[in-house]
């Protein structure tokens, strides 16, 4: 009697498939790349974390949390509820809407920004996102500094 061996096991998130050209990269490297395949060169997605670590200096980050919160004021369904969908989104990114407030520097300079994630809700526009963006530039005149919007956005929240 032969007894053979289990499957050799792989760590799934050690390892990311490109969304362009299907190769199997590993997760680190990708991301020293700033998440461009070295195979065909496209661009994969970012979440606004990502891109706000990419974008500004190490360290200087402070994410800002305004207080803002998503109705549900036409009772929407289409295949499920929308606060139902709404609540997928959160878990599956950890966010509580589609926007991250950050203030922080990008090449030394103080700046604030609001960077959309198209993982929630493909980065659609609603109302509580549109409250962020709006506080956002309040707190940059308010602070006499720059604006940066990074929009990622498939339109708005319908
Ligand atoms: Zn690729």
């Amino acid at each position: 009697m032969t007894t053979s061996l289990p499957p050799p096991t792989v760590d799934d998130r050690a390892w990311v498939v490109c969304g362009g050209c299907r190769t199997l990269h590993y997760r680190k490297r990708l991301t020293r790349g700033l998440k461009v395949c070295p195979d065909c060169n496209r661009h994969n997605l970012l979440s606004a974390t990502e891109r706000i670590d990419q974008l500004f200096d190490p360290g200087s980050v402070e994410l800002l949390d305004f207080p803002v919160h998503t109705e549900d004021v036409l009772q929407f369904v289409d295949t499920k509820p929308y606060l139902e969908r709404l609540e997928a989104a959160r878990r599956r990114t950890g966010l509580r809407e589609g926007v991250v407030v950050a203030a922080g520097r990008i090449g030394g300079h103080h700046l604030v920004a609001a960077v959309m994630d198209f993982g929630f809700l493909g980065g659609s526009l609603g109302g509580a996102a549109g409250e962020l963006i709006t506080r956002t530039a309040e707190l940059a005149l308010t602070r006499r500094l720059p604006l940066l919007l990074v929009t990622a956005s498939g339109g708005a929240r319908m």
